[in-house]
């Protein structure tokens, strides 16, 4: 199963072999559970403007920056983009009622896989739109001895956010690696876009209520039902790699 889909991105992309040597994680719905919250947090912040954004639509634009994801709600029901002065209140609404929500719980299987990666000398590189303050110290709490700062990009490190291949790239500009020497690991489709335009091999994880098709259609490699799933299939993938 996963000899061909790795063949498959040898032949497309033209490379011999995938080197790997580090892991791109996006965080939001992969190492945490933490996307029935956004998804509510979205809906009722924009209700608070007067706009509509459903939970279901919140999972679509899921990876977009949050100006991004506001904009495009704001065009189509007001007709207009939004002041930077009226970005910030919205996300400021969303992040507050985001943080309102009892917190969300790391993704079942991901510490699991995280310390089976290091463990192993592949470096794991955090590649989120997500902008919340808190964001490196929850990591360090729940996945101690994992993340370097030096290899997260962020949302204050991006211009365009996914589905641009932008944060991908700099993921692997941090990480001073080529494509073919890393995978991403993605559970949104916007998310899954940006890796296969950065050139990199990538998995999706369908943590989240869409259907496979969302993901496959975006062109991931290869779909996991859970990190869990992922978690407990690496080794036997990494093999398949290395051959
Ligand atoms: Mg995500």
């Amino acid at each position: 199963m996963f000899e061909k889909a790795i063949q498959n991105y040898l032949k497309g992309k033209g490379y011999n072999k995938i080197n790997l040597k580090a892991v791109l994680f996006d965080m939001d719905g992969v190492l945490f559970d933490s996307m029935k919250n956004h998804a509510k947090a979205w809906n009722k912040a924009m209700a608070i403007y007067g706009m509509n954004l459903s939970e279901e639509e919140a999972y679509m634009h899921e990876g977009r920056t949050g100006a991004s994801t506001i904009n495009i709600v704001c065009m189509r029901e007001r007709g207009c983009n939004a002041s930077e002065e009226e970005i910030k209140k919205i996300y400021q609404t969303k992040s507050d009622i985001f943080n309102s929500l009892p917190k969300a719980e790391a993704m079942p299987g991901a510490y699991t896989l995280l310390r089976n990666i290091k463990d192993s000398g592949l470096q794991p590189v955090l590649v989120t739109g997500s902008g919340q303050l808190s964001l490196i110290d929850n990591l360090n709490h729940h996945f101690p001895g994992i993340f370097q700062k030096e290899f997260m990009v962020t949302a204050f490190d991006v211009k365009y956010g996914k589905p641009n291949p932008e944060p991908y790239l700099m993921g692997l500009k941090k990480a001073r690696i080529n494509p073919n020497e890393a995978v991403v690991v993605e559970n949104a489709p916007l998310g899954v876009k940006a890796g296969v335009a950065a050139g990199i091999f990538t998995i999706a994880v369908n943590t989240g209520p869409l259907p496979d098709s969302a993901l496959l259609d975006e062109g991931a490699n290869i779909l996991f039902n859970s990190m869990q799933e992922l978690s407990d299939n690496w080794n036997c993938f990494r093999n398949e790699i290395d051959k």
